[in-house]
């Protein structure tokens, strides 16, 4: 799933709740890919980052810290421990773990390789061998229907 495919999920996903909060639903949306992209970039030169986290060209440069830290970015159990501190900081703002919630579980029927998602990373590495959007470009024809079907919905 693309970038700009998780932003819209995630701002609908807060659409409805409230609608102020639409652009930070689409921040938050694709934020699970935002710090490793970063760190991959850092790593290894921005090109080769960006060209791995859009599997555009798989580098076998990037270190297994940057797939540490996306499992990270990619687990319940962080999001858990985020909705427990934002409960009790800012409570308003719990919402937003919709959206991220929303990303990993995206993520997990369509990733495969080392990207496939450890939703419970750190308690345990289980993943599957989802369809990549690499490999099944088909993913984006429903995924952009789903979008549309869903704005429409949201919007009329
Ligand atoms: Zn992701």
């Amino acid at each position: 799933m693309t970038i700009i495919e998780h932003a819209l999920y995630g701002g609908a996903s807060v659409y409805k709740f409230d609608q102020k909060l639409f652009w930070w639903g689409m921040l938050i949306g694709l934020f699970p890919d935002i710090p490793p992209l970063l760190f991959a970039m850092y790593k290894v030169g921005a090109k080769k980052g960006l060209q791995h986290f859009t599997w555009k060209a798989i580098s076998e440069d990037i270190p297994e810290s940057v797939y540490k830290l996306y499992d990270v970015t990619h687990s319940f159990v962080t999001v858990i421990i985020v909705s427990f501190i934002l409960y009790f900081v800012a409570r308003s703002l719990t919402i937003l773990v919709i959206p991220w919630t929303l990303h990993i579980l995206c993520d997990i029927p369509f990733h495969d390789s080392r990207f496939s998602t450890r939703f419970l990373y750190p308690l345990t590495n289980l993943h599957i061998h989802g369809y990549s959007q690499r490999n099944h470009r088909w993913i984006h024809i429903v995924n952009g229907f789903v979008i549309v079907s869903i704005y429409i919905w949201l919007l009329k």
